[in-house]
């Protein structure tokens, strides 16, 4: 029998994540803290339950997808969280996020009920989540990770063992540096190359055929050159990975400079009221620190 899959987190990315898994043939359990959006996915087939308790005490496998450490620990091991009503031998796989060392904290505290813990942050947003191609990066057991493959395999299209306990949240915090950066270096050229009088959008057609290529500049394009920075993944959201890498940065000894730069950059984001934009609206920060608006 297919087992029975709770699923905790149902905004931008977890929506579209369990409506895949939903229409794979999976029977899902779901709970989202504002309950309209379970309700949606209710009169899709979905079972709403009212707090994480009820989705663990309905589920042989529990995905979360949250936003950040605190609202992973508090689904968890808060009141009516999924540490009580969690049955043994069940399986939690947090797709969210967060820190690798709340990670390693929370895994322990799922082990001493018998059951297991999986990181298995993702990457390709909104887009991906829709369309079942996420990156999915794993840590933890390989019998857990073999257990929650065909899940998996619905969501994502690439999916990797990377290694044990905390091992995808720090790869995802790796990947989460090459994007930020990426973006921060694609919005320095937009700007040189419109003060310059280029056009930004040959800017990143020329830039595309070389060495510089990236998807950043593929994925944005519109936003970018448009000026509509509507989520997508929002700043404060990138903000909030940023942080992660450098906390992770410091546990490890390894110096993260230019991350560090551009956390300050998304940081002023949130200060200005931005945060709640597409992390690709960083162009603002560099169009605002030279007075020029590309394609003005
Ligand atoms: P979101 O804010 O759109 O969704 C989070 C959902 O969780 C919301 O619906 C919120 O109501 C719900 N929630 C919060 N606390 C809860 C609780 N205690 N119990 C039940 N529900 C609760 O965020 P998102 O964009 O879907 O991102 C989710 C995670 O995925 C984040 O960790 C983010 O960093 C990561 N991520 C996002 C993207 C992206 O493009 N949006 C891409 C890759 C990874």
């Amino acid at each position: 029998m297919a087992e029975k899959v709770g699923f905790i987190g149902l905004g931008i990315m977890g929506k579209p994540m369990a409506k895949n898994l939903m229409q794979a043939g999976y029977e899902l359990v779901v709970n989202n803290r504002s309950p309209e959006k379970a309700e949606e996915l209710e009169r899709e087939g979905a079972t709403a339950a009212k707090s994480p308790r009820e989705v663990a005490g309905q589920s042989d496998i529990i995905i979360t997808m949250l936003p950040d450490s605190p609202d992973v620990r508090e689904a968890l091991t808060g009141e009516n969280g999924v540490l009580e009503g969690i049955e043994e031998g069940a399986l939690v796989v947090d797709m969210s996020t967060i820190s690798p060392v709340v990670t390693e904290e929370l895994a322990a505290v799922i082990g001493e009920k018998g059951a297991s813990m999986l990181d298995a942050p993702v990457s390709g947003g909104d887009v991906g989540a829709v369309e079942g191609t996420l990156s999915i990066m794993v840590g933890g057991l390989e019998g857990d990770f073999e257990r929650s493959k065909p899940l998996f395999e619905v969501m994502g299209k690439t999916v990797t063992h990377v290694g044990p306990t905390g091992a995808g949240q720090v790869t995802k915090a790796c990947n989460q540096i090459v994007a930020a950066l990426t973006i921060e270096a694609v919005s320095e050229a937009l700007v040189l190359g419109s003060k310059g009088g280029v056009a930004p959008e040959k800017i990143l057609d020329v830039l595309s055929g070389g060495l510089a290529y990236n998807k950043i500049m593929e994925v944005k394009r519109e936003k970018l050159l448009s000026h509509t920075f509507d989520p997508g993944f929002r700043a404060e959201l990138h903000h909030k990975d940023l942080g992660i890498a450098l906390a992770a940065g410091r546990e490890y000894g390894v110096a993260l400079p230019v991350t560090a730069i551009v956390d300050q950059m998304l940081l002023s984001m949130k200060r200005k009221g931005w945060g709640g934009e597409d992390h690709s609206a960083l162009l603002k920060v560099i169009e605002d620190l030279s007075q020029h608006e590309t394609g003005s």
